[in-house]
């Protein structure tokens, strides 16, 4: 540790040994934020299995509202995930996805075809757009790794006095909690419209209203997942930067009178 003056003021630099105990602080603290996000993940996996009985029904409908929309003259599809090469999250039924470049919907559809609706919502949000959602669908991966770039960004050491004049970096810096937040918001935005859009093929479809209002409850429980990791993540970088700063940041022990 050393002494230096910026400004008229003494400032204390900090040891290596401040920024681990910083990291470590921003590490536990970041990990309490986010639990609850393995409690919202289990909700609507536990919706799934339920809907699982209705699952005729469901499939019937998906298939239809396939046609009905359109979507299948476009050159979209459903693989069924039971009988494909693919992770056991799909699979198993547990998840289900859009392949934008092959246009397919991947999904076990001898056990959860209430997914498809929202799936298909994604597929007409990538082919039936116009600019603002396209842009959505475009945005949401680069989103993505923004928001985990400002991790990174918040646990990098202060070595500059608060007073100090800030760059790009420090303003980075500064806000990444809200970056991150930000950057996951056109995720959100575009998960939403899917499950609109969903809803919306499943009525025209035919899908009975007892069935329409599980499947409304499950995709809001998907959307939490979605909402959680925005809100809950954005915190927990925003945590991460302030225990940083006060690990790190070189202290102000005085005016420069008072030494001299
Ligand atoms: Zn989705």
């Amino acid at each position: 540790m050393s002494t230096y003056i910026y400004d008229g003021n003494v400032y204390q630099t900090r040891s290596p040994l401040n920024g681990l105990e910083g990291y470590i602080a921003a590490t536990a603290v970041s990990g309490a934020i986010l639990s609850p996000l393995a409690y919202i993940g289990k909700l609507p996996v536990r919706q799934i299995k339920k809907e699982e009985q209705y699952n005729p029904i469901y499939k019937d409908c998906l298939y239809k509202a396939l046609h009905k929309s359109g979507l299948y003259d476009m050159g979209v599809d459903i693989i069924k995930a039971q009988n494909a090469d693919i992770s056991p999250e799909y699979k198993s039924g547990r998840n289900a996805a859009y392949l934008i470049p092959d246009k397919k919907v991947i999904i076990n559809t001898n056990k959860s075809a209430c997914l498809g609706f929202h799936e298909l919502g994604h597929a007409m949000n990538n082919l039936m757009s116009k600019y603002g959602i396209k842009y959505l669908t475009k945005m949401r991966y680069p989103g993505y790794v923004i928001a985990g770039i400002m991790e990174y960004f918040a646990i990098f050491s202060r070595t500059k006095p608060k007073e100090a004049q800030r760059n790009i970096m420090d303003i980075i810096e500064d806000n990444c909690g809200k970056i991150a937040f930000l950057a996951m918001m056109p995720m959100v935005a575009e998960e939403a419209i899917a499950s609109i859009r969903g809803m919306k093929l499943a009525e025209e479809a035919g899908l009975p209203k007892e069935l329409r209002q599980n499947m409304k409850k499950l995709l809001s429980k998907a959307l939490m997942t979605y909402g959680g990791k925005a809100v809950l993540g954005g915190l927990a970088v925003y945590a991460s930067r302030k225990i940083m700063d006060y690990f790190t940041r070189p202290k102000n022990i005085g005016n420069f009178d008072l030494f001299s």
